[in-house]
């Protein structure tokens, strides 16, 4: 019989996220899950396991880099930089890696970054503009704690064209 990934000593109740898990577990999951910011998304697995008393928490911060590392698939850090699925949440976990790509080059698929790494986010549109072919008009599409959702956001307005592209 399957036992708990925490408490070997238990029986396990199923799997959460491919994770066996213990009676006390599952439900701790659950209300960590529901704790969750509502900006957050995907929410199910943005959780971890804080030990002792704690049990299971939400993973604190914002859900940008989570989202943007679900989206696109990279799976990158260690096990403490990672949601329960193995995402990172990382700003610089998630962006790590990459190449600088000035705005007149930006394309669709491209990742972007707040100056300070306080919010990432992936580029959905490029338009250029005829009179001005160095600077595009890109919206980026971000999981935004200000916004409490996904949304797309124009880089010279939203953002008041402040921050970098990485490919
Ligand atoms: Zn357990
Ligand atoms: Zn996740």
């Amino acid at each position: 019989m399957a036992k708990c990934s925490v408490h070997p000593g238990l029986a396990s109740v199923g799997k959460v996220n491919g994770v066996e898990v213990c009676d006390q577990c599952n439900k701790q999951i659950a209300a960590a899950v529901k704790a969750l910011d509502k900006h957050v998304e995907p929410k199910g697995c943005m959780v971890w396991y804080e030990g002792g008393k704690k049990g299971w928490q939400p993973i604190p911060g914002t859900g940008c880099a989570h989202w943007l590392a679900h989206d696109q698939g990279i799976k990158r850090g260690g096990k403490g930089e990672q949601c329960m699925l193995g995402y990172p949440f990382r700003v610089s976990t998630a962006v790590g890696g990459r190449k600088a790509v000035k705005l007149a080059e930006v394309k669709v698929g491209d990742f972007f970054v707040k100056p300070d790494q306080s919010h990432c986010g992936l580029v959905v549109k490029v338009t250029p503009d005829p009179k001005n072919p160095d600077h595009p008009t890109v919206i980026i599409r971000s999981d935004s704690s200000a916004q409490g959702k996904v949304a797309d956001n124009d880089f010279d307005g939203y953002y008041s064209g402040k921050g970098s592209f990485v490919r």
